[in-house]
């Protein structure tokens, strides 16, 4: 934890980073994925080998950074971190690739975003621990291929269905990320309050994590507002129920933990769909927001509430969602 009195900026990188755990003992949560990262990691020592790669999926803020920072901390191995989106022709892979030394981790997040030139480029890497570099065209043109040192490929994916399948089978760990519980982010808050050095009570903390959507990242942003609100109203600055129902009211985040572009979403399911189902292009096009950011953002959590539906044919308001947003549910056929 930083030294008292240390200023942060909670935009800051190095802000996340505070509260990011640094060692798999302390990542909260994701009990089963986190035994089966521990048997990978003892099991690379052991052997003194050079852990197999790993592809991490699950909704944004979830944790999947976060493994991938604690996995080669924990091997002692150096880590490079790359963006998918960034990687636009092999060239750019390249210098990751040659720098990797031996046993360390190149975390590739968005992994699912690699142009297929980029993945094509990434398969013998990955595979033999090899790249074949083109040189020259025409009558000149030739292929040299370079050894590099064995390396641990760690991907992050939003969405491990878009994956492609020659990707996906270069990965021999697959670990899905799921929404955490209430109590795991109660634990999460509780102990992101003492790093931050601020009190929180038992029931604030529930407040906020049943309204965080199941996600870390949420939780610790929530936090954080919540923090804000306390040094204004509270002499010790300390985060009580009325501080948390506060911040939370002046956030509009409600009951569900929906924020109000989530609501938004269910409206103009509602309003301008008559509840669906509709394409998630024609949603996100009335709703001024690119298709990809409701189908990362929005969608994941809404599903798993029951508040939507996928269907072949589009996205349908649920009878929950109807009533949550203070509505009666229409009258369909067979019901
Ligand atoms: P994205 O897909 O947007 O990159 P992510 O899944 O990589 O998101 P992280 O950046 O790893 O998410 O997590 C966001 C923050 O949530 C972290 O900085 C950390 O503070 C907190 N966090 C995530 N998982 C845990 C956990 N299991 N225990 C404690 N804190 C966590």
């Amino acid at each position: 934890s930083p030294p008292p009195g240390q200023p942060f900026n909670p935009d800051d990188d190095q802000f996340d980073e505070a509260l990011r755990p640094k060692h798999l003992e302390q990542v909260i949560g994701q009990a089963k994925v986190v035994e089966r990262i521990q048997v990978m990691l003892d099991a690379t020592r052991k052997r003194g080998d050079t852990l197999g790669h790993l592809l991490l999926d699950g909704p944004p803020g979830i944790g999947k950074t976060t493994l991938a920072t604690v996995i080669p901390r924990e091997l002692g191995v150096e880590l490079q971190i790359a963006a998918g989106p960034a990687l636009s022709a092999p060239k750019d892979l390249l210098p990751y690739l040659t720098n990797a030394s031996p046993g360390s981790v190149l975390f590739i997040d968005e992994i699912h975003r690699l142009p297929a030139a980029v993945e094509e480029f990434l398969y013998p890497a990955m595979e033999d621990f090899r790249i074949d570099i083109a040189l020259g065209d025409g009558l000149n043109a030739r292929t040299i291929n370079m050894q590099l040192k064995p390396f641990t490929v760690i991907g992050a994916t939003t969405r491990a269905g878009m994956l492609t399948a020659p990707m996906r089978d270069r990965f021999v760990y697959r670990e899905h990320l799921d929404f955490y519980e209430v109590e795991d982010l109660v634990e999460i808050i509780r102990r992101n309050a003492v790093k931050l050095r601020t009190t929180i009570t038992d029931t604030a903390a529930f407040e906020i994590a049943r309204r965080s959507q199941g996600t870390p990242r949420k939780a610790n942003n929530l936090l954080l507002r919540t923090r804000d609100v306390a040094t204004l109203r509270d002499d010790k600055g300390e985060i009580t129920t009325e501080v948390a129902a506060e911040a939370l009211e002046m956030l509009e985040i409600d009951t569900f933990g929906l924020e109000r572009q989530d609501r938004r979403y269910l409206e103009t399911l509602m309003d301008i769909f008559g509840g669906g189902p509709a394409g998630l292009q024609a949603i996100a096009h009335s709703m001024s927001v690119p298709p990809d950011t409701l189908e990362d953002d929005i969608e994941p959590f809404l599903l798993r509430s029951g508040l939507i539906q996928r269907t072949p044919r589009g996205r349908v308001a649920t009878d929950a969602a109807y009533r949550h947003v203070g509505r009666t549910p229409p009258r369909t056929p067979g019901n």
